[in-house]
């Protein structure tokens, strides 16, 4: 498993945080759907929704990592089906320059 690394955390300023910070304090109205994804958001990687044990690819030793929120609204969640998806593509483009 070789995602989570010792140090600084990978993200630095998240849309959870700013959720946690602003949210709150937010003046105009949201619908209650709205409102219910902004807070999932929120609590993303927090703790808030559990703990995962994972195998340290840098220095072997285990690490907790806190849990993601896994909405599809979650620019954190969504990042690694993002990249592979990317990764994809990338694999099927010719080596060539291309010119719209
Ligand atoms: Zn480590
Ligand atoms: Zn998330």
């Amino acid at each position: 498993m070789p995602e989570p690394r010792c140090g600084a955390p990978e993200f630095g300023l998240s849309v959870g945080e700013v959720l946690r910070r602003f949210l709150p304090e937010y003046p105009g109205s949201l619908s209650p759907q709205t409102r219910l994804v902004l807070h999932r958001l929120s609590r993303c990687h927090t703790g808030q929704l559990g703990w995962s044990l994972w195998q340290c690819e840098r220095c072997s030793a285990p690490h907790w990592r806190p849990l993601g929120c896994g909405d599809r609204h979650c620019p954190e969640c969504t990042a690694r089906a993002r990249n592979t998806w990317l990764a994809k593509q990338r694999e099927s483009l010719l080596p060539v320059r291309y010119y719209h």
